[in-house]
């Protein structure tokens, strides 16, 4: 016997539509290659994939930012750190936007392929948003590769000193969380507090940081899989689903470009090979924003979204 209802149906049961709302964001995933393997990543990222924007498809998404504009950009991957031209990519997003992302693991910044990237960032006011699974070092490493935690400081003490984390810098660096088995995040508020309070005695500092629930999709799945867990993780999230998160749902208000510039409506969804409308759609044909009241395209993985304080 199945242990959930499939997510459509149990939007249709409960009476809830799933569209677009008005779009204010601009997520762009610049590809699959990364330094680390992490063991929860939803895209199987790693350092053997291939899958990187050209410089083609970066003009592409320059173009669109020129002719529609989004209040935030936001670029992930993979490890953005390492796509080459990444820098002027960055460089020529800025003045297009009011706040330009950068996601990081950290580690990827102090490779060779980013050198001066941290700099640049200060420099455009760039702010940075960084996985950081856990402040259990020993967790940490278990999920991210042996020493990755404490390089991890490294990389968050040299972001302090140019001013990122620091009261009144500007310069904005909040940490992701994700829990690190089959089980949904605690309460946020406290998770910063004790994340505040440990790493502070490692001398580091950030500004704020969010907990979500890992998105059953790419090697967490297989994770889940392999250890027995799908079914139990599948049921908690269907058990936990809250209809008042489809509202603030981030899939309402962005729009997901992926490295080969096609559009999705939400990074797991990329994941998931669920473009967004019913045909695949370039970047290089949008003329506008994608339209209001468009259906979104949902799968099982939106449980992760809507279980509990949901992913926003
Ligand atoms: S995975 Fe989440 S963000 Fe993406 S479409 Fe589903 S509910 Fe929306």
């Amino acid at each position: 016997m199945a242990v959930f209802e499939p997510f459509d149906r149990n939007l249709a049961r409960c009476g809830l539509n799933l569209v677009r709302g008005k779009t204010l964001a601009l997520q762009i995933n610049v590809g699959y290659l990364c330094d680390l393997r992490c063991r929860h990543c939803h895209l199987e990222a790693g350092p053997e994939r291939r899958e990187v924007m050209t410089g083609e498809t970066m003009n592409d998404l320059i173009d669109y930012a020129s002719r529609v504009y989004f209040e935030t950009i936001d670029i992930t991957g993979g490890a953005p750190e390492l796509v080459p031209g990444i820098r002027s990519f960055l460089a020529r997003l800025a003045p297009l936007t009011r706040r330009l992302i950068l996601r990081t693991n950290l580690v990827a910044l102090r490779e060779e392929a980013a050198s001066g990237l941290m700099e640049s960032c200060r420099e455009m006011g760039v702010a940075l948003v960084a996985s950081f699974p856990s402040i259990n070092s020993a967790q940490a490493d278990a999920l991210r590769g042996n020493g990755i935690w404490g390089k991890s400081l490294d990389v968050m003490r040299d972001l302090n000193q140019l001013g990122y984390g620091r009261p009144g810098s500007g310069l904005t660096l909040d940490l992701v969380v994700n829990p690190a088995g089959a089980f949904l995040p605690g309460n946020q508020d406290q998770a910063e507090r004790r994340f505040k309070q440990s790493l502070e005695r490692h001398g580091t500092l950030f500004n704020n940081l969010y907990s979500f629930a890992n998105a059953p999709l790419g090697r967490y799945r297989t994770w889940l899989e392999q250890s027995g867990n799908l079914d139990h993780y599948f049921k908690t999230l269907f058990e936990c689903f809250n209809p008042a998160t489809i509202e603030g749902l981030m899939c309402r208000s962005l729009i997901s470009v992926s490295w080969d510039g096609t559009l999705y409506d939400c990074d797991f969804n990329i994941a998931a090979g669920l473009p967004h409308g019913a045909a695949k759609v370039h970047v290089s044909s949008m003329t506008g924003f994608p339209e209001e009241g468009a259906v979104i395209a949902t799968g099982d993985h939106c449980y992760a979204c809507t279980a509990g304080a949901g992913f926003t």
